[in-house]
């Protein structure tokens, strides 16, 4: 049996990239320039990627400038002063705010898949920004003359255009990221708000076939920026039951920084749905220690013993960095930690046979 090991997304922008950006944002580098250093980022990457042995592979979103707001880079109807999003260490990001409507993608995640297949000799998956992320941008005030309602439905349009490009454009598969799920429990300890969300992201979904819902799959984790979190402190047992309603194939779950993965173990073998695939992670980006191969293994026949190995894949907790900005890891660091998921996972698959 082979237990399929697939990558979350990014991985750190080398040095000469990130500067590139920066000067970029100043007006002191023109759109050919960074273009030029952005594609020699993402050879690289991909070549380093494969070397890992990584049987899929993703460009490293050496093109996007964070997870979350690639479709909104370029749109003039933003003001900055969104939704903030506080870090345990004390950190925060913070999104746009929507100003005048009609609202439209400026980014699909397709564009950064065809460079990436270009390069690659290995299949590539694709990651987009979940629905429920992007809504956060409409104000709690009604934008004049574009009420949230013709919000939410371009919305849906617009995230069910941004999966099926990159499935037509051939993604191995797709992975809605959707960080905000975890910390949507923070703000609204009911759950009410993760279930508008889950709700969302479903009238998203529902567009689509169930063959097609099978490429198709949702990341959860506590967020990871500048080797911080945001939501690790909530419990599992009060997201999942909720996420496992998404009509999804695939789940990548976070669980190798979990405090009790066990228990997070049971409740996903109670509440995920049989024809939905775990990808559990088993290794931690923000915890600067590479795992070994025989640490990642152990994790995978861990999680074997709650979920059938016919149903288990493995992945990476999180990106590596999320945010174009976050140089917090090394490249040498997330590219040995993917090898020791994927010799670790390989270890796990002959143990099962
Ligand atoms: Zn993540």
């Amino acid at each position: 049996m082979t237990i399929p090991t697939e990558p979350i997304g990014s991985i750190p922008r080398p040095g000469y990239l990130v500067e590139a950006l920066g000067e970029h944002a100043s007006g002191r580098l023109d759109a050919d320039g960074l273009g030029e250093l952005r594609e020699k980022a993402l050879v690289d990457t991909i070549k380093r990627m494969e070397e890992t042995g990584s049987p899929v592979i993703t460009d490293g979103e050496q093109g996007k400038p964070s997870f979350a707001t690639y479709p909104l880079a370029g749109l003039t109807s933003l003001a900055p002063d969104g939704v903030v999003i506080p870090f345990a260490d004390g950190h925060t990001r913070q999104l746009p705010r929507l100003t005048a409507g009609p609202f439209r993608y400026q980014t699909y995640a397709d564009s950064y898949l065809i460079e990436a297949k270009k390069h690659a000799t290995k299949p590539v998956k694709q990651a987009v920004i979940a629905a429920s992320a992007i809504g956060l941008i409409y104000p709690g005030e009604e934008v004049a003359g574009y009420d949230k309602e013709q919000f939410i439905a371009d919305l849906v349009n617009e995230a069910e255009a941004d999966i099926r490009r990159s499935l037509d454009a051939g993604a191995n598969s797709v992975q809605i990221d959707f960080t905000e799920g975890r910390l949507s429990l923070k703000l609204d300890p009911s759950g009410g708000l993760l279930q508008s969300f889950v709700d969302l992201n479903n009238a998203v979904l529902d567009r689509f076939s169930e063959e097609e819902r099978a490429k198709i799959g949702v990341h959860t984790c506590p967020g990871g920026d500048q080797d911080s979190v945001h939501s690790l402190d909530v419990d599992y047992a009060g997201l999942l039951p909720t996420l496992f309603q998404l009509k999804v194939g695939n789940v990548y779950v976070q669980l190798a920084s979990e405090t009790e993965p066990e228990r997070a173990l049971q409740v996903i073998a109670e509440h995920s749905r049989p024809e939905q695939r775990i990808f559990v992670g088993v290794t931690d980006p923000i915890n600067p220690r590479v795992e070994t191969a025989e640490e990642v293994r152990d994790r995978v026949l861990q999680a074997a013993r709650f979920i059938s190995p016919d149903r288990l894949g493995t992945c990476d907790d999180c990106g590596f960095s999320p945010f174009a900005d976050d140089t917090s890891t090394s490249r040498d660091t997330a590219f040995a930690k993917i090898a020791a998921r994927v010799e670790g996972t390989r270890l796990a698959s002959e143990a099962l046979d």
